[in-house]
């Protein structure tokens, strides 16, 4: 996600940061490279050119963080005006209304069948009772993809391809009753730029959804805000951003927001009915400029439970060599490693089979120490760490690597334990 653009950011903010202090030109020039960036990326122009004047009025007014670099003070601002052109906060779907409704608009092809079945496995995962409905009366097979997507998952369906006007209020009155507490609302895309069927402003008028999401597509990139304005009439509440996954430019997800004036809930991030993300601004400005994304980081140790343990190592005031082996292990078993680790920045995205060799390697070297020093690292000194280089076929800078990633994978812990993201303050890259 992002790939270009993080990395062409990442090169100016290395070049400012080489620079030391920063004079008024080098600013003015690293803005000049910012834009260029972002222009390349596909981010509307007057997107781009409301962002930097505002940084750009920021970093002239603002005093100096001390514990700040001048570039790491630049990219502070940065981060925070483009998480402000993503919509500042995380929005969440409204769901009022017994059931409430949820309806998913857009152009063919966006991702709106698709974002339906995710959507309702979401919202089950929640602990709500979803039903899907389709309601496209212009292509006769449109209810058959929804259809299976809904028996794959395990959702209950109903088609109302034949008259969506009559059909899905008399739906919503069973529904009701059996005790369904959200519809989600596929209805049927108009090609770019055209607008919607008539009777699909009817429909809206009728049910009053609680949100109407404007489905687009991520990789059309700019061009999705006129594919977007056609819909506007709709009463729309918010928008899905699908196919990130695919998207090296992230010029929809930085243009899209302040140009529709609506907020981005949820991105969808592949084709499987998991692949949905609920967008945080904050964390997806972390993302583009390469600050790792480590709030996700503590999603995934959470599921894989590997917190559970941590807080336990922790509330005893011990985390030693064994339980980080432990922590490795469940990170292992957590999904594909690589994705994780990629969250962590500075480590950037090593590929799985090099993951693998390394956590062999760890795994051995902290085999070939002692239990002593498994439970108390601070006494290996040169000799020992001679030792268990030997012992475990691998060099003493290995084993130095192994130690620092221990005493980070601790520090990242405490942070988890109180709540918050390693570092203190922001989570600079250094
Ligand atoms: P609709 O016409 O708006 O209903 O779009 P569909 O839901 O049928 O999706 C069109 C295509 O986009 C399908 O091949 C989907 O599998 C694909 N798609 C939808 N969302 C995503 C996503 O987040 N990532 C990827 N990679 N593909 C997606
Ligand atoms: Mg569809």
């Amino acid at each position: 996600m992002f790939e270009s653009l993080t990395e062409r950011l990442a090169q100016v903010f290395q070049r400012l940061r080489g620079k030391g202090l920063l004079t008024q030109a080098d600013i003015e020039q690293g803005l000049r490279e910012i834009r260029e960036v972002l222009l390349s990326a596909d981010v509307h122009h007057e997107v781009v050119r409301e962002l930097l004047e505002r940084v750009r009025a920021r970093a002239a007014g603002e005093k100096l963080v001390e514990s700040l670099s001048p570039a790491q003070h630049l990219l502070a601002i940065v981060r925070q005006e483009m998480t402000k052109v993503m919509g500042g906060e995380v929005h969440k779907l409204r769901l009022s209304g017994r059931p409430a409704v949820v309806a998913l608009v857009g152009p063919a092809g966006g991702g709106k069948t698709t974002t339906a079945g995710k959507l309702a496995q979401h919202l089950r995962k929640r602990g709500r009772r979803p039903l899907l409905i389709s309601a496209d009366p212009e292509r006769p097979a449109a209810s058959e993809q929804l259809a299976t997507l809904a028996q794959s998952i395990g959702i209950p369906f109903a088609s109302a391809d034949q008259d969506p006007l009559s059909e899905v209020p008399k739906i919503l009155t069973q529904a009701k009753k059996d005790l369904v507490d959200v519809v989600v609302l596929d209805t049927p895309g108009t090609p770019p730029g055209v607008l919607p069927p008539a009777f699909l402003a009817e429909l809206m008028a009728t049910l009053k959804p609680s949100d109407v999401l404007l489905v687009l597509d991520a990789l059309v990139g700019q061009e999705a805000i006129r594919m977007g304005e056609v819909f506007l009439s709709l009463g729309l509440s918010g928008m899905v951003l699908t196919k990130l996954d695919g998207d090296a430019r992230g010029g929809a997800a930085l243009s899209l927001p302040s140009r529709l004036n609506l907020p981005i809930l949820f991105v969808g991030v592949g084709e499987q009915p998991d692949d949905l993300e609920p967008f945080d601004p904050n964390r997806m400005a972390d993302r583009i400029l390469g600050l790792g994304d480590l709030s996700g980081l503590v999603e995934k140790l959470q599921e894989a439970g590997v917190t559970a343990r941590a807080e336990k190592v922790l509330r005893e005031e011990t985390f030693t060599l064994e339980d980080f082996l432990g922590q490795l292990e469940a990170m292992r078993h957590a999904g594909p490693l690589g994705q994780l680790f990629s969250r962590i920045p500075g480590l950037g995205r090593p590929e799985e089979e090099e993951i693998e060799r390394e956590f062999k390697k760890m795994k051995a070297i902290i085999q070939s120490m002692t239990v002593e020093e498994r439970r108390n690292p601070h006494i290996i000194g040169a000799s020992r760490k001679r030792r268990i280089a030997r012992g475990s076929g691998t060099t003493v800078q290995d084993v130095n690597r192994l130690l620092a990633e221990y005493e980070q994978a601790k520090k990242l812990l405490k942070g988890l334990k109180r709540g918050k993201l390693p570092g203190g303050k922001l989570p600079f890259p250094r």
